[in-house]
């Protein structure tokens, strides 16, 4: 904690927003339209920001029924009978504001397409079928740019480079200010009359945080590398609650030494197939190539249609007598067929998508190079370059094989279309590890985004937005984070803008 009394400021506004993501983004233009002044500070340099939102999938739900979404993510958040992820009364308002998601970007001007189906991730739970999704014009990087152009045309003040650090609160506890490490390293102090939010994303490329939050570890993202935590401990350092922090959207990646972030596999296309409970794109063709992914003994252990926001949970199993998680990391076993398919990692968004970091060869041929992907003419040979016992790989693709040709897989259930014989030469893995788009911990929320300190009360000056400490608690519903976004950057932005200004001192 910091209170200074006598601070010189180097610059301020009514409400500052830390973070300038899709969240930080909406926060400042509602806080904006509701009468602030408002200063967003960003630590990334201008000419090379990339945020969590502007290499995402651009797609959000916006559904229209608030009652049922309500009870749909109430049963979401449901852990035991008395014990939820999440308070009732943030749901309810999560609900309100999530189904005005469509017709506030498009108020403002943005241009979205609704996804012709219906249904959320989890087929299971009553009320996924409400859930509607709504594409933004170019995905992510096309809705972060319609966000920075709505925050160009009200002239709010962006300064990049500066890097918050710690929150400021004067003698009465209330935050009244960051301070920051400017572009030139120097340190400084901006002042935030009326409130600050904090949008900082998540904690995806903190070591410790996830070693310490998450359920298992090592565990690798695919987002923006800036998404270090700096929210978390700032807003710890003024007392706050957490919640969420071993909560991850995510399922598989891949990893390779020479790169910081990960890479997500391609579930276009059959390339992966995964089982989130919406209807199909019209028009997305089947599985073209067999796959199996295996443990470390190179056994299969879930279905491969799996949920891509939630199967990381099934890799957190740990064996206590060998001291090992069997599982981490698990192996993509595919063979020349899925090569000859296209590049192994979605290169539509994410770090191989065009606003990402790596530019992924059309073949794979620069990665089989690079060593990322192992290749042997005999499954056999591919399991001794990966240490697996080969007679144990190959029983299981010739298990995998014989359910493809009876048309049904009598271990895990399989969709049948995506049973495609795994049999041509030359056969390749890749190593697959827990991870993917982001975590959903941070600073406990109340339903006007809020902050709230470990004595259950808000505290003074504080909100948090977006995936930082996100309303989702373990079950997550694909979309979500971007709507999160919009709805808990309006809820924030409104009331922050409404804030009476608080003494300096
Ligand atoms: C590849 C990928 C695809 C995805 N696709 C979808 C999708 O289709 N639909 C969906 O709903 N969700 C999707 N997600 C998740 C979603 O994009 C994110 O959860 C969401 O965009 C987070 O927004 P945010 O504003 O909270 O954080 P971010 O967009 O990550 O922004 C955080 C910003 O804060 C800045 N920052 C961090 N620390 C500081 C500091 N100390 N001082 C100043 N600035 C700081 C960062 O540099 C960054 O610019 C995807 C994520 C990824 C990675």
């Amino acid at each position: 904690m910091l209170i200074v009394d006598r601070t010189s400021w180097h610059a301020g506004a009514d409400v500052v927003v830390v973070g300038y993501g899709g969240a930080g983004a909406v926060a400042a233009v509602t806080a904006h339209d509701t009468g602030a002044e408002v200063l967003v500070l960003e630590k990334q340099p201008a000419e090379s920001h990339v945020s969590n939102t502007s290499m995402s999938g651009g797609n959000f739900i916006s559904p229209s029924d608030v009652k049922g979404v309500e009870e749909y993510q109430r049963t979401l958040c449901r852990a035991s009978k008395e014990m939820y992820w999440t308070d009732m009364e943030s749901i309810r308002v999560w609900a309100e504001y999530t189904c005005q998601n469509r017709q506030w970007v498009q108020q403002m001007g943005g241009k979205v397409r609704p996804w012709p189906g219906v249904g959320g991730s989890h087929r299971e739970v009553p009320g996924n079928e409400l859930i509607q999704y709504c594409y933004f014009e170019n995905d992510g990087p096309g809705f972060m740019a319609f966000l920075k152009g709505l925050v160009s045309q009200r002239g709010i003040q962006v300064l990049h480079g500066v890097q918050a650090n710690r929150l400021i609160r004067n003698q009465h506890g209330e935050v009244i200010g960051v301070a920051a490490r400017g572009p030139d390293g120097k340190y400084m102090n901006i002042r935030a009359a009326r409130a600050v939010i904090l949008a900082t994303g998540g904690f995806e490329f903190d070591e410790q945080m996830k070693l310490q939050f998450l359920r298992c570890y090592p565990f690798y993202f695919d987002g923006a590398p800036a998404n270090t935590g700096d929210g978390v401990r700032m807003a710890m350092g003024v007392g706050a609650d957490l919640w969420h922090m071993n909560c991850a959207s995510a399922g598989f990646t891949m990893k390779f030494q020479e790169m910081p972030f990960a890479f997500a596999p391609s579930v276009r296309r059959g390339r992966l197939e995964t089982s989130e409970g919406r209807d199909p794109e019209p028009g997305r063709s089947t599985a073209t190539c067999g796959y199996v992914i295996v443990d470390k003994g190179g056994r299969r252990f879930t279905n491969e249609n799996f949920k891509q926001h939630h199967v990381n949970y099934e890799l957190g199993l740990y064996e206590s007598r060998g001291l090992r998680y069997p599982r981490i990391p698990a192996y993509w076993i595919m063979d020349q067929r899925r090569m000859a398919d296209g590049p192994l990692p979605n290169t539509r968004h994410g770090s191989a998508g065009p606003g990402g970091f790596y530019r992924w060869s059309e073949d794979n041929s620069q990665e089989i190079e690079r060593g990322w992907i192992a290749r042997a003419e005999t499954v056999r040979d591919l399991a001794e370059r990966l240490g697996i016992e080969p007679a144990r790989l190959q029983r299981t693709v010739e298990s995998y094989n014989s359910y493809c040709r009876n048309g049904s897989d009598a271990e895990f259930r399989r969709r049948p279309e995506s049973l495609v014989l795994l049999d041509t030469p030359p056969y390749y893995a890749v190593t697959l590890w827990p991870g993917g788009p982001n975590t959903q911990g941070g600073p406990r929320r109340n339903p006007k985004s809020q902050v709230m300190g470990v004595d259950g009360e808000p505290i003074p000056g504080l909100y948090a937005i977006g995936e930082l400490g996100s309303v989702f608690g373990m079950l997550y519903t694909g979309g979500g984070n971007l709507a999160e976004c919009i709805s808990s950057g309006r809820i924030a932005g409104e009331q922050a803008a409404r804030e009476k200004p608080r003494p300096a001192t």
